[in-house]
C-alpha cells in the first residue's frame, strides 16, 4: 500500500535524530517525522504518539487521510518550520485550515485565517464560510459575512449559495440575519448622525439667542447698548448664519396675536427655544434672554411632569455642543457675557 516516502523537514538547520514516526496519507505516501517535534506543536498528535502500543520498539504510524498528500506535507513542514508559502496557501489553504483545527495548531490556524481572508471571492465565499464555522475560525467567518453583505446580489448566483439555500436552512437564516443586522446598524448610524445634526443646530440656536439678547444684532437687541455698538450691529450678522432668522422669530413672538391662544407654530418653536435656554442657563439674575427668569421660577414652582424630557434634551444639546467644539476648533465663539441688569420679558428690547 505504502508507495513512497517523502522527506519534508529538511528546511530546518537543526541536526535531527532518526525519524521515529511515519505519517501515512491517503495517497499511500509515508512522511517520516519526529515524535518530540510533533508532540510539542500539536497536543492532539501528542496524545496519538503517547497512546500505548503493542510493541514499545515498533515505529509510530499516524494516519492523516481525507486531504491531498501535498497538503499533509505542507502541514508537517509548518510543524517543523512555522512557515507556509503563498503557493501552499493558494493550493492547500482550506486543507491546512482543517488540519490546523483537527490537530489543534493555533499558529497555523491564524496563518490560514489571514491567508484565506486575502483570497476571498464571490465564488468561494460561501464554501469558506462553511469551513470557517466548522473549523471554529471566527475571524474568517466575519470576513466572509462582510463580503457576503457587500456583494449579496452576486453571491446569490453562485453554486455555493444555491447549495446552501437548498440544503442548509440554518446557515441561510444566519447569513440573512447578519445582512439584516448590518443594514439596521447602518440605518441606526444615519439616524444618530441626523439627530446629532439637530442637537447641534439647537445648541447653535442657544448661542445665537444669547448673542442677540445680550449684544443685540442688526434689528433686535437690548435698548441700553451704546451708539457705536448700535451702529456696528446694524450690519448683517457676522457670527451666526441663523441670526437673521432667529431675530425674525423673536420679533414675531413679541408681537404675535395668535400666541395667546397657543395656535401659532412659529411662536411654539420660539417658546421651546426660550424654554430650552432657561433650562441650560446658569446666569439666573444676570441673564438678558427674555422670559429666562420667569420660566426658571415657574419650573421650580411646578416641578413639571415633563421635566425629565427637557433634562434629556438639554443634555443631548450640551453634548452636541461639546462634540462640535471638539470637531470644529475654529468655530466662531460668542463673546463673554458681562451684563448685570435684570431684564425680564421684552420691555427693554428694540425690535425694529
Ligand atoms: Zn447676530
Ligand atoms: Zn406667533
Ligand atoms: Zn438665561
Amino acid at each position: 500500500m505504502v508507495a513512497h516516502t517523502i522527506a519534508v523537514h529538511n528546511h530546518t538547520d537543526r541536526i535531527l535524530p532518526e525519524p521515529d514516526v511515519f505519517i501515512h496519507t491517503s495517497a499511500g505516501t509515508r512522511i517520516p517525522a519526529h515524535s518530540t517535534i510533533l508532540a510539542s506543536v500539536s497536543p492532539v498528535l501528542e496524545t496519538v504518539i503517547d497512546r500505548p502500543r503493542k510493541h514499545r520498539s515498533s515505529e509510530i504510524i499516524i494516519q492523516i487521510h481525507g486531504v491531498p498528500c501535498q497538503a499533509v506535507a505542507a502541514f508537517v513542514t509548518f510543524v517543523y518550520t512555522s512557515r507556509c508559502t503563498e503557493e501552499q496557501m493558494d493550493k492547500y489553504g482550506v486543507h491546512l485550515l482543517a488540519l490546523s483545527h483537527v490537530y489543534n495548531v493555533p499558529q497555523l490556524k491564524q496563518r490560514c485565517t489571514k491567508g484565506l481572508a486575502q483570497r476571498l471571492t464571490v465564488e468561494n465565499v460561501v464554501d469558506l464560510l462553511q469551513l470557517a464555522r466548522l473549523c471554529d475560525a471566527p475571524d474568517l467567518e466575519v470576513r466572509c459575512m462582510r463580503l457576503l453583505t457587500r456583494h449579496f446580489k452576486a453571491v446569490e448566483d453562485t453554486e455555493g449559495w444555491k447549495f446552501v439555500s437548498n440544503n442548509d436552512p440554518w446557515l441561510e437564516l444566519d447569513i440573512l440575519r447578519f445582512i439584516d443586522e448590518q443594514e439596521m446598524r447602518k440605518k441606526k448610524c444615519q439616524k444618530h448622525r441626523e439627530e446629532q445634526r439637530v442637537y447641534f443646530e439647537l445648541s447653535e440656536a442657544m448661542d445665537c439667542l444669547e448673542h442677540i439678547c445680550t449684544e443685540g444684532c442688526t434689528e433686535v437687541g437690548p435698548c441700553h447698548v451704546d451708539s457705536t455698538t448700535r451702529k456696528e450691529r446694524r450690519k448683517p450678522c457676522s457670527k451666526f448664519d441663523t441670526c437673521h432668522g432667529l431675530q425674525q422669530l423673536i420679533r414675531h413672538f413679541a408681537t404675535c396675536e395668535k400666541r395667546m391662544n397657543r395656535g401659532c407654530l412659529r411662536c411654539k418653536r420660539m417658546w421651546q427655544l426660550f424654554r430650552l435656554h432657561a433650562y441650560v442657563c446658569h446666569q439666573t439674575d444676570s441673564c438678558k434672554v427674555p422670559l429666562c427668569r420667569q420660566i426658571q421660577l415657574k419650573m421650580q414652582q411646578e416641578k413639571r411632569k415633563d421635566d425629565s424630557r427637557w433634562k434629556l434634551l438639554a443634555k443631548k444639546v450640551a453634548s452636541a455642543r461639546v462634540i462640535s467644539s471638539l470637531s470644529l476648533p475654529k468655530r466662531k465663539r460668542d463673546e463673554e457675557i458681562k451684563v448685570t441688569v435684570d431684564n425680564n420679558g421684552f420691555t427693554t428690547f428694540e425690535l425694529h
